[in-house]
């Protein structure tokens, strides 16, 4: 079965809990439901799983130039340090686009935080403003 992040409610476009499916248009069957959870994004897991891999194939597709904008941009950020925090504010100035990543993951299942690669760099971002690099050499090391 697959999972469903909607509630059997009638849909109500003034509640706060209302939430348009990000996958709609990419073959979702409940565009406009009502959340479960605060933080759904998507009706079920079915269009969270249709929406990454539509990302992922985009990602394939030629999105390597801010890939590789991003990646040069990190190695002078992070020089021959393996761990550094940075706030988000550092990050956007530098011009390091966050949307452009490799791979990503559930880090921190409790505030569903997550983490991502771009390369060699590992990303996690902590209370929405901080945010911690470490190189695949520190991750593999720990
Ligand atoms: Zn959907």
């Amino acid at each position: 079965m697959e999972k469903v992040y909607y509630t059997t409610e009638d849909v109500d476009r003034s509640h706060k809990r209302y939430r348009v499916c990000k996958n709609k248009g990419n073959d979702c069957h409940k565009s406009e439901f009502m959340a479960r959870h605060g933080s759904s994004k998507f009706c079920t897991e079915q269009c969270n799983n249709k929406y990454s891999n539509k990302e992922k194939k985009l990602f394939k597709e030629g999105n390597s130039i801010p890939r590789t904008s991003n990646i040069d941009k990190l190695r002078v950020l992070m020089q021959d340090k393996d761990l550094v925090n940075f706030t988000r504010k550092e990050i956007d100035d530098i011009g390091i686009d966050l949307s452009k990543y490799d791979h990503r993951y559930l880090d921190d299942k409790q505030n569903e935080g997550y983490g991502i690669w771009i390369g060699d760099f590992n990303i996690t971002m902590r209370e929405k403003n901080e945010i911690v690099i470490r190189t695949k050499i520190y991750k593999n090391e720990k």
